[in-house]
């Protein structure tokens, strides 16, 4: 197809994030340029329905859309492109989802858990850029990872490799959710932020005089948000935080020699107030040529990432079957 001038039109992928109560939409280049967004509310009652009608959308401002990424909290079987565990998502993803999909779009579609698009992403037009290894940690609610080996992800024998918001960081600390205790996300993840802030308030006279004691209702992003300001507690919060996932990507250091580490989610909007004591601590827990050879980098991103790499992704699964 030529445009009018004569110029081949350039292919584009679209991808699309449905994790979170928003639906994000991207086309992307064929480099993994976002083009152009679109975003509205998650209809958990229609799904299909609704990335049908903004992939239409999307393709109104470019012909050549080649194929359709979509990323999902949860995990895709390869092999039959079913979505086998999804906590957060309604039961029709669990369905023909997959083939629901390119019935109502006529794209070749790709699925991928969103810690793994967000990876990708990150790594093809983000903080990850120019490397060929690296993992990916997201900080939010929970705690996610994933691992790009070779320029490829790494999905281990089952499809749970990069679980890092479930190592230990406290032998004797607190259950998880996956029936261990004192998993990072124990200490690390957002609610578990505030979680220890109310401990420490409670415990501590001091920290009477920070501004977290006059707002019972706080979040992790208040946290930062008054260490930013300058305020002692919230800063020592971040820092300790901190401190805890530097510990987790030592040993990420140490069992990889990996080249890059790429932080993102919700907690890393505090910015240097928590990088900086991530890097001090990896670099003090590991093997010292190992961390000299790695960079830490907060995301470059933000919610571009998830429909980038299942876009790319998508990219990726199109030319390896054109070939
Ligand atoms: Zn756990």
């Amino acid at each position: 197809m030529t445009t009018p001038g004569g110029a081949p039109q350039a292919t584009h992928y679209i991808g699309v994030e449905i994790s979170r109560p928003t639906l994000r939409a991207a086309l992307v280049t064929d480099g993994g340029e976002v083009a152009e967004r679109r975003e509205a509310a998650l209809d958990r009652e229609s799904i299909v329905e609704q990335v049908a009608q903004v992939v239409a959308q999307l393709r109104d401002s470019s012909p050549r859309v080649a194929a359709l990424g979509v990323g999902l909290p949860g995990l895709v079987n390869p092999e039959t492109d079913r979505v086998v565990v999804s906590a957060d998502l309604p039961s029709v993803v669990r369905g023909y989802f997959h083939a629901e999909l390119e019935r109502a779009t006529g794209l070749r579609v790709e699925l991928e858990n969103d810690a793994n698009a967000a990876a990708y992403g990150e790594y093809i037009s983000g903080a990850g850029r120019g490397s060929r290894n690296m993992f990916y940690v997201t900080i939010g609610r929970g705690i996610g990872g994933a691992l790009i080996l070779g320029g490829r992800l790494w999905y281990g024998a089952s499809g749970f490799a990069g679980e890092f918001g479930h190592i230990t960081i406290d032998p004797e600390g607190i259950e998880c959710s996956c029936g261990n205790v004192g998993c990072l996300e124990t200490v690390a993840s957002a609610p578990n932020i505030v979680r220890r802030a109310h401990e420490r308030l409670y415990r501590d006279n001091t920290s009477s005089l920070s501004m977290l004691a006059v707002n019972k209702d706080f979040t992790a992003a208040d946290i930062a948000r008054e260490a930013r300001n300058g305020d002692d507690f919230a800063a020592l919060m971040m820092e300790r935080t901190g401190r805890y996932i530097g510990t987790a990507v030592a040993a990420v250091i140490n069992l990889l020699n990996i080249e890059r580490v790429v932080l993102g989610g919700g907690v890393m909007e505090a910015g240097e107030l928590i990088l900086s004591p991530v890097i001090r601590e990896a670099e003090r827990r590991s093997f010292h040529p190992s961390f000299e050879a790695t960079q830490i980098a907060a995301a470059a991103l933000g919610n571009d990432a998830v429909p980038t790499g299942a876009a790319m992704l998508a990219r990726d699964a199109t030319t390896a079957h054109a070939s």
